[in-house]
């Protein structure tokens, strides 16, 4: 971002170009995370999660914020009406970590101040004399209305607007007589029970029957979905599509207004469910939704790096990369590209020779097949003395073997292994009725298949011939195969055969 031909700014500049500064200990950040959609989490709610020694959540707080956590993660949310965690409890555990010394985030969907209790918690920490800062959220009674269309204002229809909680602390329904008479849109959290009574009140209160609403569930989420009706027939229309928590529901005439532009484009009315770890599927996830499809992430595998020194480099004339996470896993430990000069650098595909070039290295040899057969067949007219391999735990044994059937000596460094990850019965069910099952690696198929038990039902559809082998070995079979073994192959894929 800065000016062409200054220099780039140090470490030190960037902290200080930071608006509140850099994290501090012993410091507690009430940090809102946005709606849901995760790339509506701010610079600021990012940069904090990174940097906190731990940070309590809430229900409704997007996964993949979470992702970005080094440290302690504890889960605060409260479930429905019924207590988890109690208010109290989480107080006393923000005072007890801040006083600890740690650099405290406390994550809250939407915005911190909107119906999140951060004034609250707020209050307690200066009571306590423990420093706090604030970090704004998109709330959802603004983003669900935006991604469903509804601009919560508009010149000449709606001059305000109001939130509202559909019931407050004894559970008890707003001053309905008084929100009829408010001038302008009226945005509804947490009502979705109450919303047969709350559209009757507000027509008692002398709004129009025939005023436009509109009903927004898990807004700017793949799966949003929308209810539009006049207000009074609003309720018995969201009851009949069994629309649940959470919800928006948006009163007023911004409501008959049609910009709608989510989820529209060529994947529209496709649901893809994606198993890669969660840090690649959420890359994946994104353009496929940009797309118009309604994703599911089912994360069946997670990548754990395992420790390992660089060797010394100078032994080897050849260096193999065989997966993206082990090139970004290999720029890791080596630290410096400088380090990783001597031996040909040779990367199994276009996504690993890319993950290369994202540390600044230019592979000498990209294979035209992406598979082990296609490097060996590539290295035919190479010397190889000693060869270097860097992969994950679970690797093939095709390259190596090959490599030792033409005399040259192999060493095999491991940089990472992939853990299954247990799915939910949701998550399983999710994945299974959707209408395509998308795996971008073999491990992805095995370990999904371990956790669901089947592939039965989707369209399976495969990054290349590595993966849909692994998915014949599990009794299954491709219904499509991407031409190019790239997450842009896939979803090039699913554009020519959707
Ligand atoms: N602090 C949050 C609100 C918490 S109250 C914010 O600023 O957004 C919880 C209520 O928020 C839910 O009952 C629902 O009404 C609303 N809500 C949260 N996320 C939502 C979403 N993705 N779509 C629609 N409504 C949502």
């Amino acid at each position: 971002m800065s000016a062409t031909g200054s220099p780039p700014p140090s470490r030190d500049d960037d902290r200080a170009a930071s608006p509140v500064g850099a994290p501090a200990p012993g410091r507690v950040y009430l940090v809102g995370a946005g709606p849901g959609d995760p790339r509506l989490l701010t610079v600021r709610a990012v940069e904090l999660l990174r940097a906190a020694d731990v940070v309590l959540t809430d229900k409704l707080v997007p996964p993949e914020a979470l992702d970005l956590v080094r440290g302690e993660v504890i889960d605060v949310g409260k479930i429905g009406g019924g207590e988890q965690v109690p208010q109290e409890e989480t107080e006393r555990l923000l005072v007890e970590h801040a006083r600890a010394g740690r650099t405290v985030v406390r994550l809250k969907g939407g915005d911190p101040f909107v119906f999140g209790r951060g004034g609250e918690e707020a209050l307690v920490c200066a009571a306590h004399g423990i420093p706090f800062e604030v970090v704004p959220g998109i709330t959802a009674g603004v983003a669900a209305p935006a991604y469903a269309g509804i601009p919560v204002t508009h010149r000449g229809v709606s001059a305000a607007v109001a939130f509202v909680t559909g019931r407050d602390v004894e559970g008890r329904p707003p001053d309905l007589d008084a929100l009829a008479r408010f001038p302008g849109t009226l945005v509804f959290y947490m009502g979705v029970k109450g919303l047969p009574g709350i559209a009757a009140g507000l027509i008692a209160g002398g709004r129009r029957p025939d005023e436009p609403a509109a009903i927004v569930q898990r807004g700017t989420l793949a799966d949003q979905r929308v209810v539009s009706a006049p207000l009074a027939e609003i309720a018995e229309r969201a009851a009949a599509a069994e629309i649940r928590a959470p919800a928006v529901t948006i009163v007023g005439d911004v409501a008959g207004l049609d910009v709608g532009w989510f989820g529209r484009g060529p994947l529209a009315g496709r649901t893809i469910a994606v198993t890669r770890a969660r840090p690649q599927a959420s890359a994946l996830a994104a353009r496929l939704r940009d797309l118009g499809a309604t994703v599911i992430e089912a994360p069946a595998i997670a990548i754990e790096p395992i420790d390992a020194e660089l060797p010394d480099l100078e032994r080897y004339d050849l260096l193999c990369l065989t997966s993206p996470n082990g090139a970004r896993r290999l720029l890791e430990i080596a630290r410096d590209a400088r380090s990783l000069a001597g031996p040909r650098i040779a990367a199994i595909g276009p996504g690993t020779a890319d993950a290369l070039r994202a540390g600044g290295i230019e592979p000498d040899l990209t294979p035209a097949r992406s598979v082990a057969e296609g490097l060996v067949e590539a290295l035919a007219d190479v010397e190889v003395r000693h060869a270097l391999l860097a992969r994950g735990e679970e690797g093939r044994d095709v390259l190596p073997d090959a490599l030792r059937a033409t005399g040259a000596e192999v060493d095999i460094l491991v940089l990472y292994r992939t853990l299954p990850q247990p799915l939910g019965d949701e998550a399983r069910a999710a994945a299974l009725g959707a209408d395509d099952l998308v795996f971008a690696s073999a491990s992805a198929a095995k370990a999904f298949h371990a956790a669901a038990g089947t592939l039965e039902g989707p369209r399976i559809v495969s990054i290349g011939p590595a993966t849909s082998a692994a998915i014949r070995a599990l009794g299954f079979e491709p219904g499509l195969e991407a031409t190019d073994h790239t997450p842009d192959g896939l979803v090039a894929a699913l554009l020519a055969g959707a």
